[in-house]
């Protein structure tokens, strides 16, 4: 590559690269690797989104075929959570396609050894027809640009190399800054730092327009802010610890905030009926998360009991995932509002 690099460029190399990129090369979750989500916490978090698809088949009127979507699924334990709850409908069960959209190789593997499905390079290739799309952790991993106010008005980071390491430089922005907000990109003030994923709002008209076309819902749930802002977020972890951004480039996890206020423009404008982001301990909630933590320690062992508490709690509570974890939920408007939202969610 030839330097400087936007941004987006940087990320979507470090992660994605065919040869060296973060995901291709490695699987990162669990204790032993650099994170740990919410599927791979508790069961229970699978079999909550698990009910959510069930009901949303029925509102759809049980289309069958109907394709079962996820973007990102890492080691497949969400899917696999979801598709054993899935025997409570056995209809669905029979109706249901899979298709798991996945950039790496190593990670496709782990799917492949839990599932029967179809892989997918990305969105656009998972076959027309009703469906229903998860992904949890997926659109924080999505490249972004990051621009900085100044006094001579707007401008782009890119990242270079300085002394055998790499740095950050300002330049003239790319044709993404028209993409951020109008009030955002006007009311800055010199000092400000603004964010844009254009990947993330491409992708969310294609599942709006998608949704539009052949019928379908989405379930995205990620960390994020829930409405337009200033701010930088970048952020790279490693071994479950903050890392430098620019330090081993493909060796840490590099995520940014999910700017959810964004993404439901792009669905809404693409036709789609969006519902929430409501918090992920209230969605959960509101699918039963107590009940099930309940009837699944009715027949534990004490030191089970212990760790479904304690999963329940990192789920759900404030300030664990309960709260900076979002859940934003898109379909077409006569289906109706879906399980785990509310009318005054919204914020
Ligand atoms: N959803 C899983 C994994 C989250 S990690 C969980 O909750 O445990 C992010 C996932 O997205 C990984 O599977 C990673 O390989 C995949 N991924 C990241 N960027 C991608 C891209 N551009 N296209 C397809 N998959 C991608």
């Amino acid at each position: 590559m030839e330097g400087p690099i936007s941004i987006a460029r940087y990320m979507e190399a470090c992660l994605t690269h065919p040869e060296f990129g973060y995901y291709l090369t490695r699987d990162p979750l669990g204790a032993k690797g650099d994170f740990i989500t919410a599927p791979e916490i508790s069961q229970m978090f699978g079999e909550m989104v698990g009910l959510w698809v069930i009901d949303c088949w029925q509102k759809m009127g049980r289309p069958v075929p109907v394709q079962l979507v996820e973007l990102g699924p890492g080691r497949g334990t969400l899917m696999v959570d979801i598709v054993r709850t899935l025997k409570i409908s056995p209809g669905l069960k029979t109706a249901v396609q899979i298709h798991l959209v996945e950039a790496s190789p190593v990670l496709a593997v782990s799917q492949a050894n839990n599932l029967e499905a179809e892989w997918h390079p990305n969105f656009s290739s998972v076959p027309g027809g009703p469906f229903i799309l998860i992904a949890n952790e997926f659109f924080d991993a999505l490249p972004i640009h990051q621009f900085q106010r100044t006094k001579a008005g707007w401008k782009e980071i890119f990242v270079g190399l300085r002394n055998a390491g790499f740095a950050t430089e300002l330049a003239a922005p790319g044709s993404t800054l028209d993409r951020l907000s109008g009030k955002l990109q006007n009311n800055a003030l010199p000092g400000q730092f603004a964010e844009i994923a254009p990947s993330a709002l491409d992708l969310c008209e294609t599942i709006g327009a998608r949704i539009k076309a052949d019928g379908g819902v989405a379930l995205i749930i990620d960390y994020g802010y829930t409405e337009d802002g200033y701010g930088e977020t970048l952020q790279a972890v490693r071994n479950h610890q903050f890392y430098g951004v620019f330090d081993d480039p493909g060796q840490a996890d590099l995520t940014a905030h999910v700017n959810f206020a964004a993404l439901k423009r792009s669905l809404s404008v693409a036709g789609a009926a969006v519902w929430g982001p409501t918090t992920q301990g209230e969605f959960l909630k509101r699918m039963g998360i107590e009940k099930r933590a309940e009837r699944l320690s009715g027949d534990a062992s004490p030191k089970q009991k212990k760790e479904i508490a304690a999963a329940l709690h990192r789920l759900t509570a404030v300030p664990a995932m309960g709260r900076l974890f979002r859940v934003l939920a898109a379909s077409r408007l006569a289906m109706g509002q879906p399980l785990g939202f509310d009318r005054d969610d919204d914020a």
